[in-house]
């Protein structure tokens, strides 16, 4: 992507923007084209009619400390993706570099990053021995996501609840020593309300190859395949055409205003609108449809797993 794309996206978006904007650097890795977001800065900084807040996702291996200063300077909201002993078991190779990163960040800039951990269903029965090992080296913001895309069986879900419980157990004991609660999933029981997708709503993505996308997990589900029927739906099209045809992005977004909680239904054809747990349910419908390859249908795992996670947060947060 070239830095001219990146200012004509956003002066073209400037004069319909919200007052506050929140620009997002995704990647891969976003590390490789550091000069470039250096650039995007410099020129959103000029912006004096809008604030803007920067967040970056990473997975550390190439983050130095004068990243971290520029990333201080500029108070980002950094997320470090770090699967702690999973990753360790996979690749070991990567893990000098982004313990030393960590111990940067602490150093540098302890308030701005929270590193994010990421199970499935093989890396579950570390869950609990890796939060606990990050928060004994001193970290205090982390969360944990648990890959829906795969199939969750009932081994795996057994694996899950007994984790959750040891994890709760784990986080009480660190809110106890340090009176913070550690893991940020956990900080709250949760507001009460239908959940609706962003994406086309107040959140676009600027892609690599020019187009433009509600957020950029659609890319990843349909970027590959401009044939894929739902292409057209959820595409915006390329930049210079984004910005020609506003007929065409009403509709596009049209589209994406369709993406509800209550709109969706399981693999089994079970209404969202009529489950018990419709208020408190959040399913992002990319990450569904990778499992079921259809966007708004559910698979059946989804819904255990997310009760046992609501269980677990509504059981911390009465004891909390
Ligand atoms: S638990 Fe399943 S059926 Fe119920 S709202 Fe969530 S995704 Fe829909
Ligand atoms: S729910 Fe998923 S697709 Fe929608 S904005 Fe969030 S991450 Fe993007």
């Amino acid at each position: 992507m070239s830095i001219e794309t990146i200012i004509a996206f956003l002066d073209f978006l400037q004069p319909c923007s919200a007052k506050e904007i929140w620009l997002g650097f995704y990647g891969g890795e976003p590390l490789l084209a550091w000069p470039l977001i250096e650039k995007t800065v410099a020129h959103a900084r000029k912006n004096r009619k809008n604030k803007f807040h920067f967040t970056l996702t990473t997975n550390g291996s190439l983050l130095k400390k004068e990243h971290i200063l520029f990333l201080k300077e500029n108070q980002f909201e950094l997320v470090l993706s770090y699967d702690g002993l999973a990753q360790k078991s996979r690749d070991l190779g990567s893990i000098t570099a982004v313990e030393a990163t960590l111990q940067n960040l602490q150093k540098l800039y302890p308030k701005g990053y929270v590193v994010n951990s990421v199970f499935t269903p093989t890396t579950i029965s570390m869950l609990t021995a890796s939060i606990s090992a990050l928060i004994k080296q001193g970290q205090r913001r982390l969360q944990y996501a648990l890959d829906l895309s795969v199939p969750w069986e009932d081994s795996a879900l057994q694996i899950l609840e007994s984790e959750l419980g040891r994890l709760a157990e784990c986080c009480q004991e660190s809110r106890r020593e340090t009176g913070m609660m550690p893991v940020e999933n956990f900080r709250d029981a949760g507001g009460k309300g239908i959940f609706a997708c962003c994406a086309g709503r107040d959140r676009l993505a600027l892609l690599p190859d020019d187009t433009v996308w509600g957020c950029y997990m659609f890319y990843d589900l349909l970027g590959y395949d401009p044939r894929h029927p739902d292409y057209a739906k959820y595409c915006f099209g390329k930049l210079p055409a984004f910005m020609r045809g506003r007929t065409r992005a009403k509709a596009v977004a049209a589209k994406y205003r369709d993406l509800r909680q209550d709109y969706f239904f399981t693999e089994k054809k079970e209404l969202c609108s009529l489950c018990a747990r419709l208020e408190s349910c959040s399913v992002c419908p990319v990450v569904a449809a990778l499992a079921s390859t259809q966007l708004g249908v559910i698979p059946a795992w989804t819904c255990r797993v997310k009760a046992l996670q609501a269980r677990f947060k509504v059981r911390l947060a009465a004891v909390l």
